[in-house]
């Protein structure tokens, strides 16, 4: 695997494989990796010829200071884990790389009402930050695909629109979420548990897996609600519980049997923020 900090290297390196033909799978990470992220790089190399990744703790998605100076960092391990994936190509680069005019966000993002509900409305600007990100990223690194997690649900639906707002041509492929035994999501976060709180986190994918088999046609509110007042009842600090349409996240308040569903939780274990979500219809 080469490992590119430069921004010109690693365009270089694209370009000269997209003249003799070859197609770029692109999976942006913030490193602290974990077979999650190694699953992406499968799907990428299944799909096409390159396998790119990246490794940029991208500050200005952190609408929470101290949640930044703490995301877990494992560069080296990250390096041998992606070696080993077989991926081709690692841009890491540092901020100034990243960002040469400075980490303001100069262009604001028309993310419509995706940007207002679920993680837009308690993570404030977090999604301009990620839409700056990987816009920056995909004018480097010129990707057919770019692989992303379902895990980050609404990530994935502010990236496409982000990718129509700019007439980018890449194409945007949702892999399923990677859990452990138990169904508790991977994440970098979980690195940041104590032993009694990993415990606890398994409620939430549990809590998922409640609402989808206790999912009726009618009115949602009090589903909703019985799962708000467990978490917080077992000691989370919840964000949101919601159901939503799974195409549009727009908030579904009566389930009429057809619409696609999806579920979505935020909630902290102590101080770690953890996410999940789980389709409701396939
Ligand atoms: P992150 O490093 O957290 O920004 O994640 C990088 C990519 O990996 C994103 O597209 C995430 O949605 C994806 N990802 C994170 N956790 C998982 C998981 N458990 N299973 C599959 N993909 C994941």
């Amino acid at each position: 695997m080469i490992v590119f900090k430069k921004a010109a290297g690693i365009a270089r390196f694209i370009a000269k494989k997209k003249e003799s033909g070859s197609t770029i799978g692109f999976v942006p990470t913030m490193g602290a990796l974990h077979p999650g992220h190694i699953s992406l790089i499968n799907i990428s190399k299944k799909k096409d010829d390159i396998t790119v990744s990246s490794l940029f703790v991208n500050p200005t998605q952190f609408n929470d200071k101290r949640d930044f100076e703490k995301y877990p960092s494992t560069i080296a391990t990250d390096i041998d884990m992606l070696e080993k994936a077989g991926c081709d190509a690692l841009f890491l680069p540092d901020v100034n790389e990243m960002y040469p005019d400075g980490t303001k966000n100069e262009r604001q993002y028309d993310l419509g009402y995706l940007e207002t509900i679920l993680e837009g409305k308690f993570r404030p600007g977090h999604f301009q930050g990620v839409c700056q990100a990987v816009h920056r990223l995909l004018t480097i690194i010129y990707a057919n695909r770019l692989y992303l997690g379902q895990k980050d649900y609404q990530q994935c639906l502010v990236l496409q629109k982000m990718i129509s707002i700019t007439h980018l041509k890449t194409e945007i492929v949702i892999c399923p979420t990677l859990r452990e035994k138990d169904g508790l999501a991977l994440s970098s976060r979980n690195m940041r548990l104590n032993e009694a709180e990993r415990k606890e986190a398994v409620k939430i994918s549990e809590t998922l897996s409640f609402i989808k088999k206790e999912l009726k046609t009618g009115y949602l509110e009090d589903l909703k609600e019985r799962a708000r007042q467990y978490l917080t009842a077992e000691g989370f600090k919840v964000d949101y519980v919601e159901i939503a349409n799974a195409a549009t996240l727009e908030p579904i308040e009566n389930n009429d049997g057809k619409t696609p569903l999806v579920a979505l939780i935020a909630a902290f274990v102590n101080d770690v923020r953890l996410i999940d979500n789980m389709l409701l219809k396939e």
